[in-house]
C-alpha cells in the first residue's frame, strides 16, 4: 500500500516515470494493472475507485497506490472521518455525530475509539514528520491530553507540509504521513511508515 496524490494523471506520469518508490524497500515502482474496485463513500456522494496497482523492480512486491481521499480498509473518505474525530475531541458523541454524517453509529464509534487507543502513537508520529518537514519548528505545546493532542499533531505536521508543498487538507496529509494505517491496527506501528 502506499499513499498517492488525487490527481490521476499526475500519478500515473509518475508511476511510468519511475518516480514512485518501494514503500517496502525504496525499489522503483512500475505499473501493474489495476487493484479491485471500491466504492468510496463521500460527502458528495458514493465514488467508485479503481486504484492502481504497482510492481517493485526490486523487491517484485506489488503495492496498491491508493489516493490519499482514502484510509485503508475504510469505506468512508478521510474528511469525513476527520469531521467525526475533530467533532468528538471538540465534546460531541458518536451518535449525533454520525447522525450529522449521514453515517452508521457504530462505524463512527470504531473511528473514535481507534483514534483514542493510537493517540499517543499518533501524536509522536505526526509530530516527528512536522520537526522532519519544518526543522525550525519551536516545541508542541499540550493541547489537552489525549486525542486533543493527537489531532493537534495532525494540524501541526499538515501546515508544516502545506508551507513546504502547496495546498492539501489536513486529513488527505493524514492518510500519507500514516501510510493510510491512521485508524489501522495497532499492532504495525505509524513509525515504520516511510
Ligand atoms: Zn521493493
Amino acid at each position: 500500500m502506499l499513499i498517492v496524490g488525487t490527481e490521476l494523471v499526475v500519478v500515473e506520469a509518475e508511476l511510468v516515470g519511475g518516480l514512485l518508490g518501494c514503500p517496502s524497500c525504496r525499489g522503483v515502482l512500475g505499473p501493474w494493472g489495476r487493484a479491485r474496485e471500491r466504492v468510496l463513500r463521500c460527502r458528495s456522494g458514493s465514488r467508485l475507485l479503481r486504484p492502481r496497482r504497482a510492481r517493485c523492480r526490486g523487491c517484485l512486491g506489488t503495492h496498491v497506490l491508493l489516493p490519499q481521499l482514502a484510509f485503508s480498509r475504510r469505506q468512508d473518505e478521510v474528511l469525513v472521518i476527520g469531521e467525526a474525530i475533530e467533532a468528538n475531541v471538540a465534546g460531541e458523541g458518536f451518535r449525533p455525530i454520525a447522525a450529522r454524517l449521514g453515517a452508521c453509529p457504530e462505524t463512527v464509534r470504531g473511528w473514535l475509539r481507534r483514534f483514542a487507543e493510537r493517540a499517543e502513537e499518533i501524536r509522536a508520529h505526526f509530530t516527528r514528520c512536522a520537526v522532519a518537514l519544518d526543522p525550525e519548528l519551536g516545541p508542541v505545546m499540550p493541547a489537552g491530553g489525549g486525542v486533543a493532542d493527537a489531532l493537534e499533531a495532525i494540524a501541526i505536521a499538515a501546515r508544516a507540509w502545506v508551507l513546504r508543498f502547496g495546498p492539501a487538507g489536513p486529513w488527505e496529509i493524514a492518510s500519507r504521513f500514516s501510510g493510510g494505517r491512521l485508524l489501522g491496527n495497532t499492532n504495525r506501528p505509524l513509525e515504520s511508515v516511510r
